[in-house]
């Protein structure tokens, strides 16, 4: 039997019942994940990509859920992994995209500053910290967690995507849901598929997986 191995699984951010949060408009970010994955799927497609989208599995704790997931995507086996999210701040009035990857992962830091760079330019927005690539071990509810000292820092539960999968992986985060940006982002959602295609498409190029 020929296994087919796909170059990019996307894997949509949240799930129906822990829907994630709410931009201005009352986008979820579970539904954002959905389109913004569908597009960078076709987007793949027409550059030759296979590509395939999960989901987090509805039921269990975070950390089971994400057990799930990233074991499954380690049987799996595709060449990078990209995660979709936004953020959201209130009382703030933050821009930008930013792509997480794994502190230690230089090829993760790679395809973090590709997609980022490019998802900010088809916003119309800019890249945050520079290109965009920002080495997180830690969720938002905390700092990172390599702090100014290079120690580890305190900080919100661990961004499993990143720390348990084997593969080259990161976790989107489009743009600001309560920010300007949003009306733009949502009404590029193609632009912003083919661009996070271009970014993947040039890592699996500079990476030699293709
Ligand atoms: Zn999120």
């Amino acid at each position: 039997m020929i296994r087919v191995v796909p170059d990019v699984a996307f894997v949509v951010g949240h799930t129906d019942d822990r829907p994630g949060a709410t931009a201005v408009d009352g986008l979820t970010e579970v539904e954002w994940g959905r389109r913004v994955c569908a597009a960078a799927h076709d987007a793949c497609a027409l550059r030759g990509i296979r590509s395939c989208t999960l989901e987090k599995p509805p039921a269990g704790t975070y950390r089971d859920r994400l057990q799930v997931l990233t074991s499954y995507l380690n049987e799996l086996d595709p060449a990078l992994v990209v995660e979709v999210h936004f953020n959201v701040m209130p009382g703030h009035d933050f821009r930008g995209t930013v792509a997480l990857h794994w502190p230690t992962s230089a090829a993760g830091e790679l395809l973090a500053q590709e997609v980022a760079q490019r998802v900010a330019d088809s916003i119309g927005t800019r890249a945050r910290s520079g290109d965009g690539a920002l080495p997180q071990a830690r969720s938002w509810n905390g700092p990172s967690a390599v702090g100014p000292d290079g120690q580890p820092a305190p900080g919100g539960p661990p961004l499993y995507t990143l720390q348990w999968t084997r593969m080259p992986a990161i976790i989107l985060e489009t743009h600001f849901g309560d920010s300007a940006d949003h009306v733009q982002a949502i009404s590029r959602v193609s632009q912003i598929g083919e661009a996070i295609a271009a970014g993947v498409d040039e890592t699996l190029d500079r990476l030699e997986l293709t």
